[in-house]
């Protein structure tokens, strides 16, 4: 196992994260996280890019929340999880497929990246997704 890093001299770090609540996603997503990007600051809001693209609300919340990990954490990276069987996308039974749902959340992501860099230019957006078998980049 590797060696813990010493938490009280680690200040900055890259990764902001943002996740859909989904209870069954969230431990896999934290997972994922942690061995990609060791540490990270974590946002879950209902949807994920969802929340972006749809809700001025939920935008306006996350854009604070950007804003602070930038500054104080010297984020440089947004990571948006999108994942199958979303509810607050409408599930898993509105899609042709299980491919055809990735497709889906690969577009409502680059919505989402696009507003996202927009309000963060020097962001880089990168999304990523869950399945029942794994998460990925996209
Ligand atoms: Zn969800």
């Amino acid at each position: 196992m590797a060696e813990q890093p010493d938490l009280r001299t680690i200040q900055h770090w890259d990764v902001l994260a943002l996740s859909c609540i989904d209870g069954r996603f969230i431990g896999r997503a934290i997972d994922w996280l942690r061995q990609e990007a060791g540490i990270f600051d974590l946002r879950t809001e209902l949807g994920a890019s969802r929340a972006i693209v749809e809700s001025v609300m939920d935008r306006y919340r996350f854009q604070n929340v950007l804003d602070t990990a930038v500054r104080l954490h010297r984020v440089r990276e947004l990571w948006l999880l999108d994942h199958i069987d979303c509810m607050a996308c409408g599930g898993s039974a509105i899609h042709a497929g299980d491919d055809a749902e990735m497709e889906f959340h690969r577009e409502q992501m680059e919505k989402a990246r696009r507003v996202l860099q927009r309000l963060a230019p020097d962001i880089t957006v990168r999304p990523a997704y869950i399945d029942w078998e794994r998460a990925r980049f996209l």
